[in-house]
């Protein structure tokens, strides 16, 4: 359904397109999308995504395609002040889905967990059943699997009858495999959520309130997960190039 869902409020960081969007106004191009015919893609790129985008073309495609841009993490948020328009607030990806899933719980919708370790998907599907009561977890599975498997597990998902479809594979894995699957999924919107059902099974603890409210998630993680220093070590070149190329242009 093309872009329909996002009038406006849409800037190019490193030339990939993010809509600056706060998170009330998220969840009414969610709620549309859930009225709309076929299938929506919402993409939340962080600055690491962003930065991979703007080197791999097939990614900077399917974000720029995608439904909805959601802006994750600090290191968007201080973009944003760069390119001279600051977003509000900072929304990530896993506070959005926590909304999503609670407004499907409302209306009784049916959501796919699909990605993650194998056991990951389904104990983070028990846990939110819990937490958002109403919610239908209609069906989960692990992100392990080989190509040619993939044809059987679009079948299982539209077999489940979940109108919304979770899909942590990392990035740009899941990005990929939605954008794949779009014409043949039958649920009405897929998002990519990266490591949020390790989170939601309680496999990763999330940032204590401290570190959120400071913008220090990634030093939270990275204590968690030291292995992620290479990938986190981009966030500063992230900034430095953003300031080269975009902050410095609108100074001209
Ligand atoms: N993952 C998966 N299949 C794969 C690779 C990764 O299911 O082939 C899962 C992994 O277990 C983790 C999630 O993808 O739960 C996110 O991975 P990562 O933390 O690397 O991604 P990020 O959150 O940084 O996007």
């Amino acid at each position: 359904m093309g872009n329909r869902h996002t009038d406006g409020g849409r800037v190019e960081i490193l030339g990939v397109p993010v809509d600056m969007v706060s998170s009330d106004e998220a969840m009414g191009r969610f709620a549309a999308m859930m009225g709309a015919e076929g299938c929506c893609q919402i993409v939340t790129p962080n600055s690491e995504i962003i930065w991979s985008a703007a080197k791999d073309g097939e990614l900077k495609g399917i974000i720029s395609g995608a439904d909805l841009i959601m802006p994750d993490g600090i290191g968007i948020v201080y973009a944003s002040r760069i390119i001279g328009r600051p977003l509000g607030e900072r929304v990530t990806g896993i506070d959005f889905l926590a909304k999503v899933l609670e407004w499907l719980a409302a209306g009784g919708g049916k959501a796919y967990f699909l990605g993650s370790k194998p056991g990951v998907a389904e104990k983070a599907a028990a846990n939110m059943m819990e937490k958002y009561p109403g919610l239908h977890v209609a069906g989960a599975r692990d992100g392990y699997f080989a190509e040619d498997e993939e044809e059987g597990i679009v079948a299982e998902i539209n077999g489940s009858g979940a109108d919304f479809l979770c899909v942590a594979l990392g990035s740009p894995k899941q990005e990929k495999f939605i954008s794949r699957n779009k014409g043949r999924l039958k649920v009405k919107v897929a998002i990519g959520v990266g490591g949020s059902f390790d989170v939601m099974a309680g496999v990763l603890k999330r940032a204590p309130e401290f570190y959120r409210k400071h913008g220090l998630e990634w030093l939270y993680r990275l204590k968690q997960q030291p292995y992620r220093i290479k990938r986190m070590a981009v966030l500063p070149l992230f900034l430095i190039r953003v300031l080269a190329k975009d902050g410095l242009r609108r100074r001209k």
